[in-house]
């Protein structure tokens, strides 16, 4: 299978479902309810027998939620996927489906603080252990894999955007018998697709780029049947993260355009990262992209990236400055969003550690929007103009 999708073969993938909509709507219904009834007897004790597969909670399965699914699906080249409230919930109910007491898992390390916190918090408590390693280091990830369940992979990580070789570290654990799980908010399916690089599941936050406008908290899971079963049968139904109808239908139609945002959010991304990288003023620009090519498996960037600045700019005055770029945490939806390291490195949630993340206290996140290259640019000139102490 190819590392990359062609934009015209996701579009070909995302819409081939609309033949079989009710109505011949362009736009499938939202199956707005919690039940579904039964037309006899015999109906229900089949359906209940497992004789046949139909709605009968929506806690389980959705006709809306499922059409997301199967786009998601058809996106990462799995078999299967399952649709979550969140991103967390798709994060926990993945990693619980799969350790049990006395298990060790291995993760990269600055991983999406959240899933630190799960791992520091309600996986510690079930006295599974977590040991983090540099994923760029594969010989550490080797040696950490010996008698590991599993092995959790984010790349580029969160903030600082390491990047890490994903077949090499799916390969690696395949030898030690350890399930791969990978988080592929960043990229998104259009700029890498995990399982064709041998990852036994990928997972996103539907939140970002999937959903892209910002109106929606999601997750999804995606992989072979058999370990998508695994999570629908135990961690989905008694956890309960369930993704709902409508929010289902708002990533449908968010991801009708998921190709050609993505590349508007490269192009922006890329272009913002090289002048800031050109600034005397810039440290260092963590950015995939911004070497002579691509790391192994991306096959494009996405809008979200971070810089430090060097002495000599104010970052609160900065942040106050910009315009466009709009203080807020999420990132993934049209509009350009700025959060500055030294404010995160301040938040209160426990277990929490500069070190774990790898935020410096002179960096700031940038998510590049959709509202052009130039008026961006213009926006960051003026407040780092307006900044220098
Ligand atoms: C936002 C985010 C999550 C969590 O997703 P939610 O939808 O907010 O629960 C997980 N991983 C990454 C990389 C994220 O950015």
């Amino acid at each position: 299978m190819k590392d990359g999708l062609d934009p015209f073969d996701a579009f070909s993938l995302i819409t081939a479902h609309d033949e079989a909509n009710a109505f011949d709507a362009v736009v499938p219904p939202i199956v707005q309810t919690s039940l579904f009834t039964f037309s006899d007897y015999d109906d229900m004790v089949s359906t209940y027998r497992g004789e046949k597969v139909r709605p009968v909670y929506s806690r389980g399965l959705n006709p809306t939620v499922r059409i997301f699914e199967e786009m998601l699906a058809k996106l990462e080249g799995g078999e299967d996927a399952l649709g979550f409230a969140s991103g967390m919930a798709a994060i926990s109910s993945t990693v619980l489906a799969f350790v049990q007491p006395g298990d060790r898992i291995v993760a990269v390390r600055h991983v999406y603080p959240d899933a630190f916190r799960l791992f520091g918090t309600i996986l510690k408590r079930m006295k599974v252990e977590v040991t983090y390693v540099d994923g760029r280091d594969e010989e550490a990830v080797d040696k950490a894999l010996a008698g590991a369940r599993l092995l959790y992979l984010e790349s580029p990580t969160s903030w600082v955007m390491e990047t890490h070789d994903v077949r090499a570290l799916a390969a690696l654990a395949r030898k030690h018998g350890a399930l791969s799980v990978i988080d592929n908010s960043w990229a998104s399916p259009v700029f890498q697709q995990p399982l064709s690089l041998g990852v036994d599941l990928v997972l996103h936050s539907a939140s970002k780029y999937l959903g892209g406008h910002s109106d929606v908290v999601a997750g999804v899971v995606a992989g072979p049947k058999e370990l998508v079963d695994r999570i629908r049968g135990e961690t989905l139904p008694y956890l309960g993260g369930k993704l709902s109808p409508f929010d289902a239908w708002l990533l449908i139609r968010g991801m009708r355009t998921l190709p050609v945002r993505m590349k508007a959010h490269e192009a922006s991304g890329l272009e913002i990262a090289r002048r800031l990288q050109a600034l005397e003023i810039v440290d260092t620009v963590f950015h995939p992209a911004l070497g002579n090519h691509l790391p192994a498996g991306l096959t494009g960037s996405s809008g979200l990236f971070s810089f430090t600045f060097r002495e000599g700019i104010d970052i609160r005055a900065f942040c106050n400055h910009l315009r466009l770029f709009k203080l807020g945490v999420s990132w993934g939806g049209h509009e350009s969003l700025v959060v500055p390291g030294e404010v995160v490195l301040q938040q209160k949630a426990q277990p929490n550690s500069a070190q774990a993340f790898g935020i410096d206290a002179r960096s700031v996140r940038l998510h590049v929007g959709l509202e052009g290259t130039e008026a961006l640019w213009r926006d960051l000139e003026a407040a780092i103009a307006a900044s220098q102490d």
